[in-house]
C-alpha cells in the first residue's frame, strides 16, 4: 500500500506522535484533535474498512478494544474514553484504512 498514509506512518516513511505499539497494533495522536486526548487505534495490516474485514483480520477487533482499556490505565485524563469508527466514506472515513478514533478529557453525550 504505497499511497496509504498510515501504511506510511506504520513504516515510519512519514512521522507521526506514537503513543503505544504492539507487534499488531499502532497507536498515534490524531494530527488535528478534536477533543483534549484524540489518538488513533490503527492496526499495522492494511485493511480498508470494516465492511473490507475477513474472518482472519477480527482478532484486531479485540486487540484494539484491548488497546483502548490499556490507554485507559495508563493515561489519567483518559480514564472514561469514546471510541469510533468511521467505516466507508459515507460514514466520514477519510483515511482509508480501518482505525479506531480514541477520544478523551471532554464530556460528550452520545451519538
Ligand atoms: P477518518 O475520518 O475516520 O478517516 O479519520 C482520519 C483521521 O486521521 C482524522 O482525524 C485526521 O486528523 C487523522 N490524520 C490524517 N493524517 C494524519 C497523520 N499524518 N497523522 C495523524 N493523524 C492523521
Amino acid at each position: 500500500m504505497q499511497e496509504c498514509v498510515f501504511c506510511k506512518i506504520i513504516r515510519g516513511d512519514i512521522a507521526s506522535k506514537k503513543i503505544a505499539e504492539t507487534d499488531d497494533i499502532l497507536v498515534i495522536e490524531d494530527i488535528a484533535p478534536k477533543a483534549p486526548v484524540h489518538y488513533l487505534i490503527i492496526p499495522k495490516k492494511h485493511i480498508q474498512d470494516i465492511q473490507a474485514m475477513e474472518n482472519v483480520d477480527f482478532f484486531y477487533g479485540s486487540k484494539m478494544l484491548a488497546m483502548a482499556q490499556q490507554l485507559s490505565k495508563t493515561i489519567p485524563a483518559a480514564h472514561d474514553f469514546k471510541l469510533q469508527v468511521n467505516s466507508g466514506k459515507m460514514a466520514g472515513q477519510i483515511v482509508m484504512h480501518l482505525h479506531v478514533h480514541f477520544t478523551a478529557g471532554k464530556l460528550s453525550g452520545a451519538l
